[in-house]
């Protein structure tokens, strides 16, 4: 049977991140992987979230299996989280394995209902949506994202999604757009909407990264329009990032639909959950879930979150400051106006090679570093090596 065994193409993210492993350099930078770290490159448990283990352990809750859908309160904290008030009612949420884990059982259920809906990813976008989606059995098509300078190409985008047939799925980033940094305004939001609207589109939203560039009631603003205006939205959630749950494997997946179908919604996540991995992991959710409904824990998590994000918004406007060229041009703007810890540098695969090779920094192939995983200190190494590439 594994006579044959074909060797699959290496990860790309993981084969420079092994290749970074590999550098003896003291001074190298890893800005590959979407971690936050501190500025002593740690990428801390939050405070809050220790407490909420403690108090975990005190209570020495039994260990025995919860439902399929997992956690149900810690289902309800995030429903509240993510979806407007008038809306919780006619939203059926799953806890799943991470934000990964949502995503693919949406892709499944759409799959399941529509097996001929194609997924429309942005180009650039998360790097495994497409992925997650076909290996769902759905076909996947790119839009375009960003013009030349870098910025939402919305004609373009708009135009290739008005191509959708009826019943397709457009992938959205709730917020801090991976790998680019660039969100959609809220005016961008309500064209996209109507767009969504009249072409029967309904859209997934990913939200991995809430609360990393602005207030969480901010970044929701595109999601809350969509669920005003649309008949059904679906949602994928993590707390990998914003609660540094990584290894907790903690998210979920909703839907919020018109449609009077909630009980046969469930039924269908959890017959999916059930022949895949039966019940998600506790542990992370039930530190969520505190951290959601306790008044003291929630105020230190999002203390800690206010934390993270001015410091990544922070090392945002240092960058770009330090790469301004003179008084009235800055091409390197964009990185102070990006959202979250992504951004693109305008670099080529070949041209990030020689800025690992020659300088140890390291980021994706496709010129994605990761801004929350760079220390103050390190600004001026990294604006040189930046300068001399791009001479
Ligand atoms: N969606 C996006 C856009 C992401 O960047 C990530 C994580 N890198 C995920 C989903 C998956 O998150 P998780 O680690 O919780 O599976």
């Amino acid at each position: 049977m594994l006579h044959n065994l074909p060797i699959p193409q290496p990860d790309p993210l993981w084969a420079v991140l092994s290749k970074m492993e590999q550098d003896q350099r003291n001074d190298k930078l890893d800005l590959i992987v979407g971690v936050y770290r501190d500025e002593n490159g740690v990428t801390p448990t939050m405070q809050a979230v220790q407490l909420a283990e403690q108090r975990l352990a005190n209570e020495a809750t039994s260990k025995a299996y919860k439902g399929l859908s997992g956690n149900t309160l810690f289902n309800a904290s995030m429903t509240g989280l993510l979806v407007p008030n008038g809306a919780i009612a006619k939203t059926t949420t799953i806890q799943t394995v991470g934000g990964t884990g949502a995503l693919r059982l949406l892709f499944d259920f759409i799959y399941a209902l529509s097996p001929s809906a194609t997924v429309w990813i942005s180009n650039p976008g998360y790097i495994n949506h497409e992925p997650i989606a076909q290996k769902a059995g759905l076909k996947t098509k790119t839009y375009p994202y960003l013009d030349s300078n870098g910025q939402l190409d919305e004609a373009a985008m708009l135009e290739h999604l008005s191509m959708a047939k009826p019943g397709d799925v457009v992938v959205l980033h709730g917020c801090c757009h991976n790998p680019s940094g660039v969100d959609l305004s809220e005016p961008q939001w309500k064209t996209l909407a109507s767009l969504l609207a009249s072409k029967q589109l309904t859209p997934l939203v990913d939200i991995a990264y809430l609360g990393l560039s602005d207030t969480m009631e901010n970044e929701l603003k595109g999601l809350h329009h969509l669920i005003g205006s649309l008949e059904t939205v679906f949602i994928a959630a993590s707390c990998s990032k914003n609660m540094g749950l990584y290894c907790e494997r903690t998210g979920c997946a909703m839907v919020v639909s018109n449609t009077s179908q909630q009980p046969a919604i469930r039924s269908l996540f959890e017959q999916i959950a059930r022949s895949n991995y039966s019940m998600p992991p506790e542990h992370g959710a039930a530190i969520a879930h505190l951290l959601l409904s306790d008044p003291t824990l929630n105020s230190n998590w999002q203390g800690e979150l206010t934390f993270m994000r001015n410091r990544i918004n922070h090392l945002r406007k240092q960058l770009s400051l330090a790469l301004q060229e003179d008084e009235r041009e800055n091409r390197y703007a964009y990185l102070a106006r990006g959202k979250g810890m992504f951004s693109l540098l305008p670099f080529s695969s070949s041209e990030m090679d020689i800025l690992a090779a020659r300088f140890g920094i390291y980021g994706t192939k496709t010129g994605r570093i990761n801004i929350a995983g760079l220390k103050e200190s390190q600004i001026p190494y990294l604006t040189e090596a930046i300068r001399q590439l791009a001479q």
